[in-house]
């Protein structure tokens, strides 16, 4: 394995094994930050830590992972961050080569959290040529977001699968943001008995209630400004919900008469669906619901959700 000597953040990553970034906080207790680009590499330095928690991303990083990445600290001790922007799980007609990235940036937001590991393959280190297994979770991949962009469960179920057995965590932390993504992960865990724990975080928002997301920078001003009516939605829903209301077909009404209000939102789906297999229920049990909507506004799509319970 090529370990490589320090490096300062503000060079170009390049492209040899492991990148020791070293830390500019005084009085850090841990060791510096690792950057890893290749597993073998990634195998070698893990077989140091017992436990880890391991948050995986796409990068272009914000409060809303950096929430994920405290979490795992706080719980796990260290920490491993993977940054890859995953080609499998975008469409055809998809932002994949638009998707923004800045490493630097990320690295560098990642040091002040302490975090232990940070991986970041090429696609070519995680898809080498003749590749072709795929990881296919059924049923809770096919509504929702996975009506909407078919085959991009495939993508998220294969990749984090592969991550998973890189990794080795104990404990992997995901969003609320994507709630869809965290019943069909927990799904591919508990069937394919994978010995590791997934805890999904609260969605982090904006002070105007908006989720935060990398996809946030396609917005224009005014998108911006339009694109609040997602929270409202969720949060008409909440308000009769918790005045007593249990019709799914009430609570959807609402969500859509709210969108309805702002010109922009070009609505993809209101859904009032059961919180574990995703089906669209008729009224909302004890246990509670997911309610969850997708949107356009101008070229970009925003999806949000609630849980609804009491
Ligand atoms: P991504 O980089 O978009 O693949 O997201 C990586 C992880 O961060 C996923 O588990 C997301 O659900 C989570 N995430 C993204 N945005 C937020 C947010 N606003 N609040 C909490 N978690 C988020």
């Amino acid at each position: 394995m090529g370990m490589r000597p320090i490096c300062p953040l503000s060079e170009k990553p390049d492209y040899g094994y492991v990148r020791t970034v070293p830390s500019s906080e005084a009085g850090r207790e841990t060791g510096a930050m690792q950057v890893i680009e290749t597993i073998a590499a990634f195998r070698q330095v893990r077989s140091r830590y017992t436990g880890l928690g391991f948050v995986p991303t796409m990068g272009y990083l914000h409060e809303g992972h950096l929430s994920l990445v405290r979490r795992a600290k706080e719980e796990c001790g260290a920490v491993a961050v993977s940054i890859f922007v995953n080609p499998t799980q975008f469409g055809p007609n998809e932002d994949f080569a638009g998707y923004p990235r800045d490493l630097t940036r990320d690295l560098q937001l990642l040091e002040k959290e302490q975090v232990d590991l940070v991986f970041t393959p090429s696609p070519g280190e995680i898809y080498p040529p003749g590749s072709t297994t795929v990881v296919e979770v059924g049923d809770v991949t096919e509504m929702l977001e996975g009506a909407a962009r078919p085959g991009h469960f495939r993508g998220v179920a294969t990749i984090v699968c592969k991550l998973f057995n890189i990794v080795q965590a104990s404990r992997a932390y995901f969003g609320q943001k994507d709630a869809q993504q965290t019943v069909v992960i927990a799904k591919m865990v508990r069937e394919l008995d994978m010995s590791l724990e997934v805890v999904v975080c609260p969605t982090v928002r904006e002070p105007d209630g908006l989720a935060i997301s990398s996809r946030n920078v396609y917005l224009t001003v005014d998108e911006r400004r339009a694109a609040v009516v997602l929270y409202r939605a969720l949060t008409a829903a909440e308000k009769h919900f918790g005045a007593g209301e249990r019709s799914s077909e009430a609570l959807r009404r609402i969500m859509h008469d709210t969108l309805a209000t702002e010109p922009q939102a070009d609505i993809e789906y209101i859904s009032l669906a059961d919180r574990d297999t995703l089906r669209e229920l008729d009224r909302v049990p004890p246990r509670g619901a997911l309610a969850s909507l997708a949107m356009r506004i101008g070229k970009t799509r925003l999806i949000d959700n609630c849980i609804l319970e009491k």
